[in-house]
């Protein structure tokens, strides 16, 4: 597995506001998608594309569009909606799976009530929206997922991500596995707590999006 820390001044500047607990949550969702569209920046950087050339109105130039089948974005409910809007904004022609994962707070084991993504995956880029990188334990059964289904590639994009988090996805995806696996995060933060919290953190991504419900 391959981790990029995106630590770019202007990423960091906008998570140090996310994490602010007086960051209400109008101001919470537009961080998040501002943030969303700076990482998806670094997490397409490996896209497939395929060459083709255009005529301009002086001569032929040659260019690249996105290869077919094109990306599939997977957004993990219930936080990875907030970040589904600006992935969708770089990727418009990008197809959206969904699935969504609940954790029990007293194991932190994470069990899948809902899945809608193609049973086909063959050669695809794949793009898993989750903005807390904690346990590891959602993001790996989603990798998971994506590869037993054939996908080229899967890229997950984080907010924040737990050392515990990516040791767990490093061992369970090596380097020489014949799919990429990439984790590209906006910050690498200290710890878990003993309720799974990245600390220092931002708190509850879903209940920061979309209120304690
Ligand atoms: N999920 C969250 O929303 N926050 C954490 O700190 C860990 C998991």
């Amino acid at each position: 597995m391959q981790t990029l820390v995106a630590d770019h001044p202007l990423i960091t500047h906008k998570l140090t506001a996310l994490r602010d607990a007086a960051t209400e949550t109008p101001t919470f969702r537009r961080l998040t998608d501002e943030l969303v569209v700076l990482l998806a920046y670094e997490a397409t950087r490996h896209i497939r594309v395929e060459h083709v050339s255009v005529r301009t109105p002086l001569e032929t130039a040659d260019g690249v569009r996105l290869a077919r089948p094109g990306p599939l974005v997977v957004p993990v409910l219930r936080a990875g909606i907030g970040m589904l809007d600006g992935m969708a904004r770089l990727l418009p022609s990008a197809d959206v799976g969904f699935i969504g994962l609940v954790r029990d707070e007293t194991t932190l084991q994470a069990s899948t009530y809902a899945t809608r993504i193609p049973a086909d995956l063959t050669g695809r880029d794949t793009f898993v929206l989750d903005p807390m990188l904690a346990t590891g334990g959602t993001l790996q059964t989603v990798i998971e997922l994506l590869l037993s289904r054939g996908a080229a590639t899967v890229t997950a994009i984080c907010l924040l991500a737990a050392p515990e988090g990516l040791a767990r996805l490093a061992a369970a995806f090596p380097a020489d596995l014949p799919a990429a696996v990439r984790v590209v995060t906006g910050a690498l933060d200290r710890e878990l707590n003993a309720k799974g919290y990245i600390v220092p953190g931002l708190g509850d991504a879903g209940d920061r999006l979309f209120g304690a419900v």
